[in-house]
């Protein structure tokens, strides 16, 4: 029996804003009287372009992105990036400096190692990952061809507030997990990925935000697959793209624009969702969030019981879900629980968990 209203709080695949579901919905199997599915378009006829070049435009215009940056929408999910971008950009010197604040920024670590000499700058991993270390220009090595950062991590529920001062250097940050939670100036970066799964669509893209000018350094020996170059020469269709991740993508930024209003609207309503759940559980008799400052995500809440009772998050999660407040169970990693409050998730979402934490609490303590 599926409940109504149910409230998905997972990290990824998540929640999808539910008008844009429905427009799918209705359009499923006949796409703007073509009696056919944008699951059947060809990816180089006009409706398809049409929609490929619609989500490239709103996207550029609600992340202000200047023209001499391309936007890709690539395959192979962040994880992929983790090596296109060592391939592509660390080319020079073969030197590139990793801010390592979570699991995820490990991997795109080991991941680079495979094509140079990339270096862990700060808070290399099992060091304390519940602060976002602060990273000044002398930490940085003035021959490291970029500086990796993951703007928000997933895991851990930490977030970047202040970008590390870098010079010349070019930022490439992992935004998979915030990528469009609030407005940035895309000119502080060189590059800019994203997995779709969690603030932009269906899994299955990727999003790549690059200037211009770091792109064509790939060596020859790489696949033309993951070289940047290729995807910007072909204009995005150099072989089939995820076409109907794309489509409901395209959907996503339009709900973003239309329905929202913008960036700065959705960071609004993104803060006032984060500070109330975690004031709720900072009150919590039974609780306590896992991140205590001001490194807190907005998307990503890890919380846990006070006293290490694994039961007592069992018995949390279980009433959770009979309730519709589903996939609250922490990472593998690190266990209790984590809220996951993406773009999508509703007010109404993060009342009703707070609601029931509340309730939980005064029932068990
Ligand atoms: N980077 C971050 C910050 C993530 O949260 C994730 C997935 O959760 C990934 C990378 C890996 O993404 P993908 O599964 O698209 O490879």
């Amino acid at each position: 029996k599926i409940m109504n209203p149910v409230y998905n709080f997972s990290a990824g695949p998540s929640t999808l804003p539910k008008s844009v579901l429905k427009k799918a919905e209705a359009e499923l199997s006949n796409y703007k009287g073509s009696g056919m599915s944008v699951m059947e378009l060809s990816h180089r006829g006009k409706l398809f372009m049409d929609i490929i070049q619609d989500a490239e435009k709103t996207l550029r215009e609600l992340m202000n992105i200047p023209d001499d940056y391309s936007v890709m929408f690539l395959q192979g999910g962040a994880s992929t990036q983790f090596a296109m971008v060592p391939m592509n950009l660390m080319v020079n010197n073969k030197k590139a400096d990793y801010v390592v604040t979570g699991s995820w920024a490990q991997k795109a670590y080991e991941e680079a190692k495979k094509f140079g000499t990339p270096r862990v700058i700060a808070n290399s991993h099992g060091a304390d990952l519940s602060h976002i270390p602060k990273v000044t220009r002398d930490m940085i090595d003035p021959e490291a061809d970029y500086v990796h950062i993951t703007t928000n991590n997933t895991i851990e529920g930490t977030a970047f507030y202040d970008l590390p001062d870098t010079g010349d250097i070019p930022i490439v940050a992992d935004m998979s997990s915030n990528i469009l939670s609030e407005q940035i100036d895309v000119t502080n970066y060189g590059l800019i990925y994203a997995g779709a799964q969690k603030n932009i669509g269906p899994a299955g893209m990727t999003v790549v935000i690059i200037r211009k000018d770091l792109i064509g350094q790939a060596d020859s020996s790489v696949p033309s697959m993951l070289d940047y170059a290729v995807h910007q020469k072909a204009k995005g269709i150099y072989n089939t793209p995820p076409t109907f991740s794309i489509y409901m993508a395209k959907l996503v930024f339009d709900w973003l624009k239309e329905d929202i209003g913008g960036l700065e609207n959705m960071a609004k309503i993104n803060e006032d969702k984060a500070n109330l759940l975690y004031e709720t559980i900072d009150h919590s008799i039974l609780f306590e969030a896992s991140i205590k400052d001001r490194d807190r995500s907005w998307m990503n809440v890890p919380f846990l019981s006070k006293t290490g009772d694994e039961e007592l998050e069992k018995k949390f999660l279980k009433e959770a879900e009979a309730r519709g407040l589903v996939t609250l169970k922490g990472h593998r990693s690190v266990g209790g629980m984590r809220a996951s409050i993406y773009n999508a998730m509703p007010v109404e979402g993060v009342q009703a968990l707070v609601d029931f934490i509340k309730e939980f609490d005064q029932k068990n303590s």
